[in-house]
């Protein structure tokens, strides 16, 4: 059994819920039995021994002072670390777990990323989702309900990225929600007490963070658990940190575009799909603050949906475009400033050091710079650039940063020893440091009085933490030593000797020393609770230095690239002149390609040899979309972009491949998916469907995904495909179109075009590619050969042995069979040998296009004059045929 101090280890670390306990022991904290172990291992320290009641203990222990690097790292790796500091007290030393450090809860981190808390209550079909970052004190939650409600509280948390997640205590017992919450999410999962959620106690803790705002908020009950519980949990680790976050922001689900984990990636906005290349936000980020690119990142991942936010937002950047040389300017003084949400939060906690102070003094500085800077440019002044400083209070920042004037410029690292504060702030510590200067005097010129008064030719003076103040005297010189010097050291070739006076004067001066330690460190905490005090202020201009720095990023890279304001508006379209792929342009000479899609036309089925360009154009008109919903410019010559709610793709998915899941599973699971999600308002990708599985299965259902989406869902959809047979949709569909990536073949070699044209493409050019990549030459040519005979049989076949010009032959899913689209009444043969089907398929496409919109007719919303005045108009058209 462990006693003493280990024991007392086992003790604490009994009562602590951690992983890891750190114990502080006078100039160190240190960690016994496993846990010194796992750090010894984890952290590369060294691992002693310590026995206790018989027993040897491994133990390791790091410096008090460089605590905070080593549990950063543990944080890191996941550990939950405890630490328990100790106190003088009347009764000796008292040792208690004072703070929990947990990934979300760590306050020290210097990373450009958000570090987000999130927590998730389930109440039925409804959700509430809190997520706080308490490195800069944003705080905020929403509630997602509905039929789709799981996926997309999900979606919610996986965009958050959150490195911890407190799972209310009825998805603790929804497998499959934690299954897939640890299959999305690099974050550790902690099981924090039931009761914090109860939704009477967590409105308290609320209203006790928040006051009033909680009512005026209107949270539902869920997002109120959720909300209450994080504060509690931040409560109860002692980062101490609460009073940062100041402001209980609620949203919802429609203010952002909606984006599913599936699109971030295949769009590659944060993460590429295969760990190479260059994500969208590493293309176009160019902003100088860490808060400016967590900010970008968060608009990337969360387009708006709100015209007038983007078109101020648009207006913003394209003043900063016109105005180059301020810009820049602008840039490299954003450059000079420092992450003051950051600061805000450690001055909070009381984690802030002498730099970081110091730093939001001089960032503070930078404000009124960059007003003249804007107000001095005319382009500037008159735009909404000016309005981002405009709510800013001048004097509150003149006032704090006066204050902070009286740090020193240079402070030491160390907070106890003086040092931090400048001369002329206050009068006791002036004076104080002036008897501290006169006494250090003495010992600076003591070695050459001691030289003159003894004839010590040798002498030196030294000062270390055992001995204090001595002189030393080489053995050589011995003789010469004076009877009042009193010998205390004795080295291999020197003696160390001290006398009275010497004495007297070093008392003096570690007396001054101590006294102006603490007076500094008092003045400085001070200093740090008034920078506390106004973490607001700090937080808003911190908000407002990322806000400028992201505007100006977007516009340093449309002009860099030559990209243009879209214009947007509410109304359905997307019209795209000369568009390019913002990354794919980055290192390619790229051709560019219209895009035209409004209500009539809002079904594209894109064909063309693979490797052609389809994905490209496909992705580009997702991204140029997204883009425009976050303000920025976009890589066309012109755009015209009417917003929408969502942006869905399916491509093909190499990494679940990867992960062993069955591909045409996912595929399926993210067709279903978008057909459930995607609405009239929406931007569908489909980059393939059906390739996962046999092709007629495979035709079967991409045909009945296109009718459903043409039909019941409305949304704007560009869909590639490699199934010839699907382009006759066109016809029979009013608004899918066809078009096609060009190519051309000259004596059997395939140039790419890169160019966009209307109708469909004659054929795919799989072999030519098959060539380009170097497969052997007699495979090729065999493949030609085998082409070209099973084109002859499916021609003869699908003109039942006669002969003719050529014949296209398309998958009929109203029969279930093959047939010849170019002969309307023959009797084509089925590939199954059963007979011959009627022939549904030659509807005319206007009389197609009245039934399609008799289906989709809503008759409750309609007024029976109305509905009688389309009836008419119907039988109109159809008279007309
Ligand atoms: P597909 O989807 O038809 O198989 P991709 O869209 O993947 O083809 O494009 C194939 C290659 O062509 C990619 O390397 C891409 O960078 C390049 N590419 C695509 N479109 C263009 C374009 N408009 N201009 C220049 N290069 C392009």
């Amino acid at each position: 059994m462990a006693s003493g101090i280990v024991g007392e280890f086992f003790e604490l670390k009994a009562e602590a819920s951690a992983d890891l306990l750190a114990m502080q022991m006078g100039d160190f904290y240190e960690f016994f039995g496993e846990d010194a172990e796992t750090v010894g291992e984890e952290l590369d320290l060294k691992v002693s021994e310590r026995s206790s009641g018989g027993e040897p203990y491994a133990m390791a222990g790091v410096p008090v002072d460089d605590l905070t690097p080593y549990v950063k790292a543990l944080v890191e790796r996941g550990y939950r670390v405890a630490i328990a500091d100790q106190r003088d007290t009347d009764d000796g030393i008292v040792r208690e777990v004072t703070r929990t450090v947990t990934p979300g809860t760590l306050i020290e981190t210097d990373d450009a990323e958000a570090q987000y808390l999130a927590s998730v209550v389930a109440d039925g079909d409804e959700y509430g989702l809190a997520v706080c970052d308490i490195t800069t004190g944003q705080f905020r939650a929403t509630t997602i309900s509905g039929e789709a409600a799981t996926g997309l509280a999900l979606n919610e948390l996986d965009r958050f990225d959150p490195v911890e997640v407190l799972p209310g205590p009825s998805v603790r017992s929804d497998d499959d929600f934690l299954a897939a919450l640890r299959a999305d999410l690099d974050a550790r999962l902690t099981l924090f007490e039931t009761d914090v959620f109860a939704p009477g106690r967590a409105r308290h803790t609320l209203e006790t963070q928040f006051g009033d705002a909680v009512g005026t908020v209107g949270l539902s009950d869920p997002a109120v658990a959720a909300a209450g519980a994080a504060i509690a949990y931040i409560d109860e680790t002692g980062v101490g940190a609460l009073a940062s976050i100041t402001r209980l922001g609620s949203y919802t689900a429609d203010e952002h575009v909606t984006l599913d984990l599936t699109t971030r990636r295949n769009l590659e906005l944060t993460a590429t799909m295969t760990g190479g290349g260059r994500t969208l936000f590493e293309t176009v980020d160019h902003t100088a603050t860490n808060a400016g690119s967590r900010l970008l990142k968060e608009w990337l991942t969360r387009p708006s949906r709100d015209v007038e936010t983007l078109r101020t937002r648009g207006a913003a950047v394209e003043a900063l475009v016109d105005d180059a040389l301020v810009r820049e300017g602008l840039t490299e003084t954003l450059g000079e400033s420092y992450d003051l949400e950051r600061v805000a939060a450690r001055a909070v906690s009381g984690s802030a050091d002498a730099d970081s102070l110091l730093r939001a003094r001089d960032t503070l500085a930078l404000v009124p710079e960059l007003i003249d800077s804007i107000e001095g440019s005319p382009r500037l002044a008159d735009s909404p650039v000016a309005a981002i400083f405009g709510g800013l209070d001048p004097s509150g920042i003149e006032d704090l940063r006066t204050e902070l004037e009286a740090l020193a410029d240079d402070p030491p690292k160390t907070l106890h020893e003086g040092g931090l504060i400048k001369r002329g702030y206050d009068d006791d510590l002036d004076e104080l440091v002036a008897r501290l200067e006169a006494a250090t005097e003495f010992f600076d010129t003591l070695e050459e009085r001691e030289r003159r008064r003894h004839g010590l030719s040798r002498v030196t003076v030294g000062r270390n933490k055992t001995d204090g103040y001595y002189v030393q005297i080489p053995k050589s010189e011995s003789d010469s030593v004076p009877d009042e010097y009193e010998g205390i050291k004795t080295l291999k070739n020197a003696e160390r000797y001290v006398f009275d006076e010497l004495r007297e004067r070093e008392r003096e001066l570690f007396r001054l020393e101590e006294e102006r330690g603490e007076r500094e460190y008092e003045a400085f905490r001070r200093l740090r609770e008034s920078v506390a005090e106004r973490a607001d202020l700090l937080q808003a201009v911190g908000r407002a230095l990322a806000e400028l720095d992201v505007r100006c990023s977007l516009a340093t890279h449309a002009a860099k690239r030559g990209w243009t304001r879209p214009t947007l508006t509410d109304e359905r379209g997307l019209e795209i002149e000369a568009g390019r792929h913002p990354v794919v342009e980055t290192d390619t000479q790229f051709v560019p390609n219209d895009l035209s899609l409004d209500p009539d036309r809002r079904f594209l089925l894109v064909t063309g040899p693979n490797m052609s360009g389809k994905s490209t154009y496909m992705r580009q008109a997702a991204l140029i979309t997204l883009l425009a919903q976050i303000g920025s410019f976009v890589p066309a010559d012109s755009a015209r972009v009417g917003l929408v709610d969502g942006i869905y793709t399916r491509v093909g998915a190499l990494d679940e491949l990867a992960e062993g899941r069955s591909t045409f599973m996912v595929e399926m699971e993210e067709l279903s998916n978008i057909l459930h999600s995607a609405t009239d308002e929406s931007l569908v990708v489909l980059d393939e469907v059906g390739r996962g599985t046999a092709t007629y299965d495979g035709i079967s259902i991409a045909w009945a995904a296109t009718e459903y989406l043409h039909n019941e869902v409305g949304a704007f959809t560009l869909f590639a495909t490699h199934y010839h047979e699907l382009t006759t949709l066109a016809e029979k569909l009013p608004r899918v179109e066809n078009v096609h990536v060009a190519a051309t073949e000259t004596d059997g070699d395939v140039t790419f075009l890169r160019t966009v044209e209307e109708g469909p493409t004659d054929r795919s050019y799989g072999v030519h590619v098959a060539d380009l990549a170097g497969v052997p030459e007699p495979v090729v040519d065999r493949a030609g050969d085998v082409l070209d005979r099973l084109r002859e049989e499916r021609a003869i076949e699908a003109k039942g042995g006669g002969s003719g010009g050529p014949v296209q032959t398309v998958f009929d899913l109203g029969a279930g069979e093959f047939r010849t689209g170019g002969s309307e009444h023959s009797n084509a043969g089925t590939n199954d040998g059963s007979t011959a089907s009627q022939d549904t398929d030659s509807i005319d496409p206007e009389i197609g296009d009245v039934l399609a919109e008799l289906r989709s007719a809503e008759l409750a919303e309609t007024s029976p004059v109305e509905l009688m005045n389309r009836v008419r108009e119907w039988q109109r058209r159809l008279e007309e045929e």
